[in-house]
């Protein structure tokens, strides 16, 4: 697992982990890592459909 470089979001940390859907290079603030997905793809992905809080295993 590289480093690419550093966060698409916030351009200032370094990116650490890379979201699995847009594949964009986010730090640790900006990765959800119960969806692996970045900020940006989480907030689209709750955005999207699932509304409200179930927590669903
Ligand atoms: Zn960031
Ligand atoms: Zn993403």
């Amino acid at each position: 697992m590289a480093v690419a470089g550093i966060c698409e979001h916030c351009e200032q940390r370094p990116g650490a982990f890379s979201c699995r859907r847009c594949g964009a290079t986010v730090c640790r603030l900006h990765y959800d890592g119960e969806l692996d997905l970045c900020a940006d793809c989480a907030d689209k992905r709750t955005a999207d459909g699932r509304r409200g809080d179930s927590f669903r295993l």
